[in-house]
Parts: C-alpha cells; sequence; structure tokens
C-alpha cells in the first residue's frame, strides 16, 4: 500500500522522533531527546537509553551525545552552564554540523 512507502524509506529509525509514528506511546513512556537524537525510559533517577524501537522493534539511531559534549567541549562551552547555544538545544547542531554561529 501507498501508505507503508514513507514509513520504509529509510529501513531504520532517523530523521526526527521516530515516537510520533508509534500512537500509543502517547502517554509517553517512551521519551525522547532531540539534542542527543536520543530515546529512553525513566528507569529511577536515571535514564536507560533504548537501542531498539520497543514498539516496532526497528534499530534506534546511535545516541550523538558523545558528539554533543565533543562539540561543546571543543568551543570551550560549559554544557551546565547558561550560555548554551540555542542550536544545541535542540537537534539544530545536528543538522547544520560544526559551524559556528
Ligand atoms: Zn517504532
Amino acid at each position: 500500500m501507498d501508505n507503508d512507502v514513507g514509513e520504509n524509506r529509510q529501513g531504520a529509525a532517523g530523521g526526527g522522533n521516530h515516537m510520533d509514528r508509534h500512537g500509543q506511546n502517547d502517554w509517553g513512556s517512551v521519551r525522547y531527546d532531540p539534542r542527543f537524537d536520543e530515546y529512553w525510559v525513566p528507569a529511577g533517577n536515571a535514564r536507560q537509553a533504548l537501542f531498539y524501537c520497543p514498539w516496532c522493534g526497528v534499530k534506534l539511531p546511535a545516541s550523538q551525545r558523545d558528539r554533543w559534549f565533543d562539540q561543546l567541549e571543543a568551543m570551550g562551552i560549559d554544557p551546565w552552564g547558561n550560555d548554551l547555544p540555542n542550536r544545541y538545544r535542540d537537534d539544530t547542531w545536528r543538522r547544520k554540523g560544526s559551524t559556528e554561529g
């Protein structure tokens, strides 16, 4: 069916919040962090990162958490500080690369 084309195009999760396609996740059991392209579930006070979608089993994208910290460190920016560039507050930094701005 034509309805399946978009879903199968990439073969794996990627490009935005994969959970958007799972209506059963509307109660937020799986969280998405656009900064890291990371999916996780609360585990006590910690995050348990997910490597596979619990709803459809597709492999989820690798977390970009290390890159996020590496780039901020390379620019001398405190990841926990208040001067975090806006593009590092969401997925903008991943889409635009490492150009300054
Ligand atoms: Zn899925």
